[in-house]
């Protein structure tokens, strides 16, 4: 059975403006929350510890980072306005979902979440 995601507004406001700051540079968010049989909530936001503004997603050193058992995944941001992981997104998935913002980052219309396999996920605002 698949989960629900539920994702609270003020993490979907954090992505959406640290994406707006950082644009047209790609930005990288930790997403940490709870999981539990039947729901992934996403409750919180943290900038990468080794997040420097150079890297972008595909270069970021996912495997450097601590395991953690409260991060869901990572959000990441696609200047170019692709709401679709690359193919190398596929590759690095960290965690149980990953999520994508896309320019010009405004609403949840310009976010989209996907399960490891790359299949989108629907999901709430809480
Ligand atoms: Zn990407």
């Amino acid at each position: 059975m698949d989960k629900a995601v539920l994702i609270e507004r003020a993490v979907v406001d954090s992505i959406l403006s640290y994406a707006q700051m950082l644009h047209p540079r790609e930005a990288i968010l930790l997403l940490k929350g709870k999981v539990d049989k039947h729901t992934i909530v996403v409750n919180d936001t943290q900038i990468p510890p080794l997040a420097t503004h150079g890297n972008t997603f595909s270069t970021f050193p996912l495997h450097t980072l601590p395991i953690d058992f409260s991060i869901m995944g990572v959000a990441h941001s696609h200047p170019s306005g692709a709401l679709r992981p690359s193919v190398t997104d596929l590759n690095k998935i960290y965690g149980r979902i990953m999520v994508i913002t896309a320019y010009p980052y405004q609403s949840e219309k310009n976010i989209a979440i996907f399960d490891r396999e790359g299949k989108t996920l629907q999901y709430e605002v809480v």
